[in-house]
């Protein structure tokens, strides 16, 4: 069912459009994601979502209705942001129990439910806590127990990871995506980290320049990028120009510029004489020593010109006829192996076809 649809909007600050024509339609229970560099207009969207700026052009409806007139505190949002916005002056539990405060709910009511909402978040033994008396991981559960505890329709949140180290910001992932099961809020949710969005949510809006680049789940997004911005931007990929001179039921056969005939696995709507871009996914890029027995049809002969150890993959980085260079990930299955290959190495590349 949808809960929001974001129609034909546009926002310009002076001559410089930072949305440009965006519609998205959210469904009830969803975890959206707004994903693109920085500066591409994520913020700027849900500014407008929250009721915080007005659109130059288009509608934003909640339950079929124009909400653009609604100021932020009637509509039926939560915004949480990545500098937590805790009320320095108030304990985790007064902070938590704030939105039912000001709802005018009963200090029993706001007791109970804030005591549950502690222990939905794990925080109970914090409830006494000042902000400052909190870590970082700690201070974001607040905030999000915070957002949750009207029940919003919706709950926005802007990069509200942003602040933490890598190890905690793994945690955070978990604990969101089972927060928003269990408290069954539609989430909104504004990242630049293609990692990050690929992880928590249900569907990813590929942004850049103020447009939407691709609306997807982020299996699709991942494998079947709509073109070079959302392909290139979504983990790392290599790019070769080809051209498609056989395309059979499974298999297309394409004359790669530089590299001659490969195949590769057909693609919806690619016809014979198409011109584009043939993209592989490093982990798809198989490596064999020069010699041994390779299955693929085809196969390109190259050199190891250098590699990346990085404890669980090692990149290696090789370098085909015609100077055109592909990068291959082996996953470091067996313990002590930093390496397969040195550099230098006589290598057959080749992928799934
Ligand atoms: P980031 O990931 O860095 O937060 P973003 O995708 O959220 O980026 P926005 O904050 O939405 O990007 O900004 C989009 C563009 O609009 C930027 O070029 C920014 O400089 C511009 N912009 C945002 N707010 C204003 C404003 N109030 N006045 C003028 N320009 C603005």
């Amino acid at each position: 069912m949808t809960l929001l649809e974001v129609r034909n909007v546009t926002k310009r600050f002076g001559s410089f459009t930072a949305v440009d024509d965006v519609n998205i339609t959210i469904k009830t229970g969803e975890f959206f994601t707004l994903l693109g560099p920085s500066g591409c207009g994520k913020t700027t969207l849900l500014r407008m979502i929250a009721g915080f700026d007005a659109p130059d052009n288009g509608q934003i409806l909640l339950d079929n209705k124009d909400i653009i007139d609604l100021p932020p505190e009637k509509r039926p949002f939560h915004t949480v942001f990545q500098s937590y916005a805790l009320f320095s002056h108030m304990t985790v539990a007064d902070n938590i129990g704030f939105p039912l405060k000001m709802s005018g709910k009963t200090s029993r009511e706001i007791k109970i439910r804030v005591a549950e909402t502690l222990s939905e978040v794990e925080l109970s033994s914090f409830s006494h806590r000042y902000p400052h008396e909190l870590s970082g991981g700690q201070k974001q559960r607040v905030a999000f127990a915070r957002g949750l505890i009207n029940q919003p329709r919706l709950l926005l949140l802007d990069e509200p990871l942003g602040a933490l180290d890598e190890k905690l910001r793994e945690n955070m992932q978990r604990e969101l995506i089972s927060l928003q099961a269990k408290a069954n809020v539609t989430f909104i949710y504004v990242t630049h980290a293609q990692n990050e969005a690929l992880a928590l949510s249900h569907r990813i809006a590929v942004m850049n320049q103020g447009k939407i680049e691709q609306i997807d789940e982020p299996s699709r997004i991942y494998n079947f990028p709509i073109n070079r911005f959302v392909a290139d931007f979504i983990g790392k990929i290599n790019m070769l120009d080809a051209q498609v001179i056989e395309a059979s039921g499974y298999h297309l056969k394409l004359k790669v510029t530089g590299l001659g005939e490969v195949m590769a696995p057909v693609r919806e709507h690619v016809k014979i004489g198409d011109q584009g871009i043939l993209a592989i996914r490093p982990e798809q890029v198989r490596i064999d020593p020069l010699g041994s027995e390779v299955a693929a049809k085809f196969q390109l002969v190259g050199k190891i010109k250098d590699f990346l150890y990085i404890g669980d993959v090692t990149t290696y980085l090789i370098e085909l006829p015609n100077s055109i260079r592909i990068e291959a990930l082996q996953p470091n299955s067996f313990p002590g192996h930093a390496k397969l290959f040195e550099i230098g190495d006589p290598v057959v590349v080749s992928w799934q076809e």
